[in-house]
């Protein structure tokens, strides 16, 4: 049951909302993301953790959050990845903010078409270990590896900051500079960092930016990343009027005691923190 300390509400009016796509058919190494929003919802007991946010948001007071469930993720992909679209658009018509509880990352392609219909222009922030700009992966242009190749191939982010790479390929590095994309490598992290937007801001959270210590449930180990409080002091600084955000590549079956889990919840809590403080200051 999805709870996030207590906050979560039975309304047919909201503002923040939650919606889970438990699909990794687009997995190029293991299976198991399709298990995620599943864990996360069961990380975000109450039993265990409180609404409040480390920036004061009380979340069970402040803002009406829902769970929307999940998208029906059976049949083939080109189905579920407009299903995807349209259950997202369906949300932000209502002009609620949405959090998306993934599944492997090329769900985040959809979900940002939805997001680029609604909000023009859009900003977008990255987290992650690899840049996923691979034209394609063994074959497949849709692959976990390839989302943001797609996006920036149809136009539909302004600006977009990656952080936490550690994973970059000549092909990545070629696309980065073609398309002005600014990629913040872990190796040149610098701390206290500060990302600044003009834009509306949608932010995708690849759980494998975080270093395998901190976060062991995902597909990819990939040593050297962010630990969850750098990665939270770099949410907590953003200074952007973020609109939406994804949580995606929870495995599981990879994670140890929920721990990754946990940190998913930690995640989305103090981005839903910062919006709501945005907007009672408005
Ligand atoms: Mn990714
Ligand atoms: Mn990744």
């Amino acid at each position: 049951m999805t709870d996030f300390g207590g906050a979560i509400k039975q309304s047919q009016k909201f503002n923040l909302a939650i919606i889970g796509i438990p699909f990794d058919e687009k997995s190029c190494y293991l299976r198991g993301a399709a298990k995620g929003p599943q864990a996360i919802r069961a990380a975000s007991t109450g039993k265990a953790i409180n609404p409040w946010t480390e920036l004061g948001a009380n979340l069970e007071e402040e803002g009406v959050l829902v769970d929307l469930g999940d998208v029906d993720a059976s049949g083939n992909f080109q189905e579920v990845f407009s299903r995807i679209e349209r259950s997202v658009l369906e949300i932000l018509e209502k002009n609620a903010v949405t959090v998306v509880l993934g599944g492997d990352h090329s769900i985040t392609f959809p979900v940002v078409k939805a997001f680029a219909r609604r909000f023009k222009p859009l900003d977008i922030l990255h987290f992650d270990a690899h840049p996923d700009l691979y034209e394609e992966l063994y074959g497949d242009r849709f692959s976990h590896a390839c989302p943001f190749a797609r996006i920036i191939e149809q136009g539909l982010a302004r600006s977009l900051v990656q952080v936490g790479i550690r994973a970059a390929t000549g092909e990545h590095r070629a696309k980065v500079l073609k398309h002005g994309i600014r990629m913040i490598e872990m190796k040149d992290i610098k701390d206290n960092l500060c990302l600044e937007f003009s834009n509306p801001l949608y932010i995708s959270f690849d759980l494998d930016a975080l270093d395998p210590a901190f976060a062991p449930g995902v597909s990819h180990h990939e040593p050297g990343g962010l630990s969850s409080r750098q990665a939270l002091s770099i949410l907590q600084r953003l200074k952007a009027r973020i609109v939406g955000l994804d949580v995606v590549e929870l495995n599981p079956e990879r994670d140890v005691s929920g721990i990754t889990a946990a940190a998913a919840v930690k995640i989305i809590k103090e981005v839903l923190g910062k919006i709501v403080i945005l907007n009672k200051s408005k």
